[in-house]
């Protein structure tokens, strides 16, 4: 028996895209919503981080700066990253090494550490949550608001697909 997956806080990599610094935002919240996750793990110049992906929405949809630099249309993460008001959403990981079948006083001591990336051997398994309510979005899905309500599912270029106002804010539905 798995130990590791069975664990509430565990997230398994199937369920987490990882996008690196070139990523086009457009494409990330694509992947995100295509997945019903809530974050990603972001790679960047060798090292990984998480990025928590409610968080990162709100921070965009609140800043003129980001919206503005979205109008360029190949806006990659890396660029995203950059904008201070963004950082708040991205998390050091701590990182352990466990095996699928660790014992459960192990996997609850790495879960306190924090935002674990959980390794074995060669292999990146999951991501391992102090509180899995901080990952699950369920069927629900992270939507850019423009003025008039119509929802988006990626901030495009800061304006929305439909009518072309701007974007003011973010849901989850
Ligand atoms: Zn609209």
């Amino acid at each position: 028996m798995s130990k590791l997956q069975d664990q509430d806080g565990f997230v398994g990599i199937e369920q987490l895209p990882t996008l690196d610094a070139n990523t086009l935002v457009v494409d990330a919240f694509k992947r995100i919503n295509q997945l019903n996750s809530r974050g990603f793990i972001f790679e960047n110049r060798q090292r990984e981080s998480y990025v928590d992906a409610v968080t990162l929405a709100e921070a965009m949809a609140s800043s003129s700066d980001v919206k503005a630099g979205l109008e360029d249309a190949h806006a990659t993460l890396g660029w995203l990253f950059e904008t201070p008001e963004t950082a708040s959403a991205v998390t050091a990981f701590n990182t352990t090494t466990l095996s699928p079948d660790e014992d459960p006083d192990r996997i609850a001591e790495a879960a306190r550490q924090g935002i674990t990336l959980v390794e074995s051997d060669a292999d990146r398994l999951g991501v391992l949550f102090p509180d899995l309510k901080l990952f699950e979005l369920g069927t629900r899905r992270i939507y850019f608001v423009c003025e008039d309500g119509d929802r988006n599912l990626s901030p495009d270029q800061g304006r929305c697909g439909y009518c072309g106002k701007p974007i003011t804010g973010t849901i989850v539905a």
